[in-house]
């Protein structure tokens, strides 16, 4: 419906390469919108569609997709694997904030950590994927929350609130790859593919640190897991509802950071340009 407004036509296909779902094609001035038919779920079929609407209307992307040709251009596979190109991260950003809209979506998560009731409730009336919806919260939560996307008990991606990027050093580091803990519902989950199959449900509450070294030794993590069904992965929700306020938990992570840099040196010498760029945690390992 969308797209038909902008009169952009759509057409559901088969026999597209593996990993791809959608694609947006041009030819002169004409565009249009190729979706797979072997999108698994309604919700990630809207999903794709919208990313590329995203692709359609975002400045500079057409540019880039067809560099002033014609042409195909299909989309890699949706939000089940972390992306890096930035034309594809706009593109998701772009059909979130189309799928579920930043000031209804606020209205359903009023109150305080509402987690994967909140997540249901998104999906529920936006029509999209769990995944979907996770991220959307993770992006408009207020309290520091993780939605992290596993596959047999390993890390494929995750999420993070503002709240937690706040706290600074630990909450930033990439997780990708790693195992979850064994105590956690979501490992549990993981070693049952029954229940993990029907969207069934564990939870638990462990020390932040058994999920991510160098969070505070005190602070709690509440977990929330749910099985992805066909996906056969798992979606969990992590809530650290006591970590210090990001102000003061900036100042620790940033005089952590000085007494490892000053050890590391040697020398305790101040006033290196570059330590600025360490401490906001711009390096290129976080994927
Ligand atoms: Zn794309």
């Amino acid at each position: 419906m969308i797209a038909n407004a902008k009169q952009l036509p759509v057409e559901y296909n088969d026999g597209f390469p593996e990993g791809v779902y959608g694609a947006l094609w041009r030819s002169g001035n004409a565009f249009g919108i190729i979706v797979s038919n072997e999108c698994p779920t309604a919700g990630h079929r809207r999903f794709t569609l919208a990313h590329e609407l995203g692709h359609y209307h975002l400045d500079g992307h057409v540019e880039q997709l067809f560099r002033g040709g014609d042409g195909l251009a299909p989309s890699l596979a949706g939000h089940f694997r972390g992306r890096k190109d930035p034309i594809e991260v706009e593109a998701d950003a772009f059909a979130g904030e189309l799928l579920v809209p930043t000031p209804f979506a606020r209205s359903l998560l009023d109150g305080p950590s509402v987690g994967m009731r909140g997540v249901l409730r998104l999906r529920d009336a936006f029509d999209v994927s769990l995944s979907c919806a996770a991220i959307r919260y993770a992006q408009l939560a207020d309290e520091p929350l993780v939605v992290v996307l596993s596959k047999d008990g390993v890390v494929e991606w995750t999420a993070r609130s503002e709240a937690l990027w706040a706290q600074g050093g630990w909450a930033r580091r990439p997780w990708k790859q790693e195992w979850v803990p064994r105590r956690s519902g979501t490992r549990r989950l993981a070693g049952d593919a029954a229940r993990r199959r029907t969207g069934a449900d564990d939870s638990s509450e462990l020390l932040a640190c058994e999920w991510c070294e160098g969070a505070p030794p005190s602070a709690v993590a509440v977990e929330e897991a749910i099985g992805l069904g066909i996906f056969d992965r798992i979606l969990t929700i992590l809530r650290f509802p006591d970590l210090p306020d990001p102000d003061t938990a900036y100042l620790l992570a940033e005089r952590e950071e000085r007494e490892a840099r000053e050890a590391r040196d040697g020398s305790g010498r101040r006033g290196d340009w570059r330590t600025g760029l360490r401490t906001y945690g711009f390096d290129s390992t976080d994927d």
